[in-house]
């Protein structure tokens, strides 16, 4: 049974192509989920554009899009994603942070306005569905894929995702704010026994004091809750801009000597979830 993440964009805040990019990807956060037939797409940042040309060349009709939440490198990319023009193709877009703040649909409306952009959402020809649901409900897609959420710590909200599928689970923690010295219990609610989290990775331990509230943690924390929750295996993600080729392959080296589990994200990098073993 195909379970397997692709990663289309690693990055947090802003895509950062430049030759000291080139390892780890400049991107801004996108996801590819397979399981069995169906074809999950987490979050819609600049990376999404490679993915649209991806499911065009495979004739993949429907896709789900789950989105953790509306800033802008979670979803400047999906007006460049082409699928949503075509009039035969469809796509449910999922976003747990907006039930009581305008819905979904309001939001991507807005952000494909005039004058900041020229075409408009009701412009495009492919089937678009939207479901606004409230962070902590389970969703069901299809019968045989399970999506748990959680509220994440993050300004204007988030969502943390746990797909299973096939007696495998694979999480999707970003964008998130930890508390020093209080795992989060939403966090390790979520993540409990999974083989694969991608874990909000913006800073390290050494940085974070100077970036406290601005809604990010550190791949230390996210080790501290990935060993605490008995995770298999951790996705350093949501890399920092400033963070290049040469800082990142530090991490690297750091991260895998802390906790065997942890790598860090690349794009291009496919993982299949299923052959996941412990580290
Ligand atoms: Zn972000
Ligand atoms: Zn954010």
């Amino acid at each position: 049974m195909d379970f397997s993440v692709t990663f289309w964009g690693v990055r947090g805040s802003i895509a950062c192509p430049s030759p000291n990019h080139v390892i780890y990807g400049g991107n801004t956060s996108c996801l590819e989920v397979v399981a069995g037939g169906r074809h999950i797409i987490l979050d819609a940042g600049t990376g999404i554009r490679g993915l649209g040309h991806k499911v065009m060349e495979q004739g993949i009709q429907a896709s789900t899009l789950l989105l953790t939440h509306t800033h802008w490198d979670h979803i400047n990319g999906f007006p460049f994603f082409a699928p949503v023009f075509q009039k035969h193709r469809s796509l449910d877009i999922y976003a747990g942070h907006l039930h009581d703040a305008g819905g979904i649909q309001s939001v991507l409306a807005s952000s494909m306005s005039n004058p900041v952009f020229p075409v408009p959402l009701e412009a495009l020809q492919a089937e678009l569905t939207f479901h606004d649901f409230k962070a902590g409900e389970t969703l069901l897609l299809g019968d045989d894929v399970t999506v748990r959420t959680a509220a994440l710590n993050h300004p204007n909200g988030s969502t943390g995702y746990r797909i299973e599928y096939d007696g495998k689970a694979m999480c999707y923690v970003t964008d998130t704010e930890h508390r020093p010295g209080e795992p989060d219990r939403n966090v390790l609610e979520l993540i409990r026994g999974a083989d694969l989290v991608i874990y909000d990775s913006t800073y390290t331990d050494d940085e974070y004091p100077r970036h406290v509230g601005w809604g990010h943690s550190t791949w230390q924390e996210g080790v501290r809750l990935c060993r605490a929750a008995e995770v298999k295996r951790m996705a350093i993600f949501h890399h920092d801009p400033d963070h290049d080729d040469t800082f990142m392959t530090k991490v690297e080296a750091e991260a895998a000597e802390s906790w065997p589990g942890a790598f860090v994200a690349r794009e291009g990098m496919t993982v299949d979830i299923g052959a996941l073993s412990s580290a």
